[in-house]
């Protein structure tokens, strides 16, 4: 396709669906592609992943004049590789939503439906893959940001192991759970991407090390039986779930079952403390990530207030933040002080290993990062992605504004796996409709996972 054609499918997309913070198409288009496993494949990346070529916002009003001096190493992994970035994706305040409402722009539009949320907070990067603009995007998925929205705008989205794909140059939310996700409309771009993203970087210390990378390699052959055991976690399917999702959900089951694969039902007793724990842990994270925006290290500055002026110059600064970030802050910070700290933190943190054990009896091999010893047999948990089709716009910011628990609610299928660090790949049950399915495998068994999927979806 021509530049001028690429451009324009840009602008008409932006006026439409909102995708973009900033579009500054023209240059690195024309820098385009030295070749590469990439090459010439549009790249749409979130807008709290840095880039040289493109501002860096979050979103955020405390960022809005914000360019990183360097790339992240996705970023520079995906030029390396010939793909072209066409622009930076609008997103939920630094990571936090699951609606895409949370934003300085305006929202993102679903483009399947524009009267229904898209879903956060990798919305534009999910509205970027939906309306055809990019080939694929990068997501970060903390609880769920690449998954709900990708279920959402009936597309693939791909939450690698925890570890697996470099941090360094993403915007930390929630450093114990942040991961760089793929979205793209089919598999095997997904799983192209991710060859090019899987690599050990010695920037990022949460990067899973090159001799667990290795150890992995030689295990991953035990999911290889050619009919993995698949567990349906009976913790997910629940009374709430929408008639129409469970439909489709049953079918998708009846199609394996016909393929010849075996289903087990499988129990994870913790996944019923996963929203508790996740909104205690993330937000506790979070709280510490954001003390840097304090408008001398990052940050705006208060015009009024540019030097320190009894206690007004960090309040100033610290006021632009949005409200859904000031309410993590507040929790957050409630949660590290001392009553917080024993009655919360702590046992949430207790909470989260006793789930990450339960998870490890499932799966025929060791995880090895726990060291846990196998118990049970069963390769592959299957579950829906989201439990109701998306929120209507309209209806959206009344409902939040009485209690933000409604949309934490939007999570519930997507943060245990986030907790446990597991990769998992939600993707469309039926085209076109705004929900789908997760695949979730043992840590570090990304690539089985993906083969699974090519096979099965
Ligand atoms: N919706 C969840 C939250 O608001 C997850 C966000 C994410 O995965 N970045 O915390």
């Amino acid at each position: 396709m021509s530049l001028t054609k690429i451009v324009d499918r840009i602008r008409t997309a932006q006026s439409k669906f909102n995708i973009f913070t900033s579009h500054i198409t023209t240059p690195p288009l024309a820098t385009a592609s030295k070749g590469g496993p990439l090459s010439n494949r549009t790249a749409a990346i979130k807008d709290n992943i840095v880039t040289k070529d493109f501002p860096t916002t979050c979103a955020s009003n405390i960022l809005k004049d914000y360019t990183s001096p360097f790339d992240a190493t996705v970023v520079s992994l995906l030029k390396d590789a010939g793909a072209v970035t066409i622009g930076k994706t609008n997103l939920d305040e630094f990571g936090m939503g699951s609606l895409g409402m949370h934003t300085i722009f305006n929202p993102v539009k679903n483009p399947l439906n524009t009267d229904w949320c898209i879903g956060g907070s990798s919305s534009g990067s999910a509205a970027a893959v939906a309306s055809g603009v990019a080939d694929f995007s990068l997501g970060t998925d903390t609880g769920g940001s690449v998954r709900l929205p990708s279920a959402y705008s009936s597309i693939i989205g791909f939450k690698p192991s925890y570890g697996r794909i470099s941090r360094w140059g993403v915007v930390a939310f929630a450093q114990s759970l942040d991961t760089v996700g793929i979205m793209a409309r089919d598999i095997d771009t997904v799983a192209k991407v991710y060859d090019v993203l899987d690599k050990y970087d010695r920037r990022d210390p949460t990067s899973l090390s090159q001799n667990l990378r290795d150890e992995l390699e030689k295990k991953a052959s035990r999911m290889s039986r050619t009919k993995p055991n698949i567990g349906i976690p009976q913790e997910f399917i629940q009374g709430e779930l929408s008639p129409e999702i469970k439909e489709s959900f049953l079918k998708y089951i009846d199609s394996l079952l016909q393929k010849g694969y075996d289903i087990y039902p499988v129990s994870i007793p913790s996944i019923k403390d996963a929203l508790s724990v996740y909104y205690t842990l993330a937000p506790a994270e979070a709280a510490s990530n954001l003390a840097r925006y304090d408008g001398v290290r990052y940050g705006t500055k208060d015009p009024e207030t540019a030097d320190i002026v009894d206690d007004k110059f960090f309040n100033a600064a610290r006021s632009n933040f949005g409200p859904e970030v000031k309410n993590r802050i507040i929790l957050g910070n409630y949660n590290l002080c001392s009553d917080g700290y024993k009655n919360n933190f702590i046992k949430a943190q207790k909470l989260r290993v006793q789930m990450i054990n339960q998870f490890d009896r499932l799966f025929p091999f060791e995880n090895v990062l726990t060291r846990n010893k196998p118990v049970e047999d069963i390769d592959i948990i299957i579950c829906p992605t989201n439990l109701m089709p998306p929120p209507l716009t309209k209806s959206v910011s009344q409902t939040e504004k009485k209690n933000p628990l409604h949309e934490y609610m939007n999570d519930i299928y997507t943060i245990p796996m986030s907790l446990a660090g597991l990769p998992t790949i939600s993707f469309p049950l039926s085209s076109g409709k705004p929900w789908g399915v997760q695949i979730a495998t043992q840590y570090g068994n990304d690539k089985a996972l993906l083969d699974f999927v090519k096979a099965n979806s």
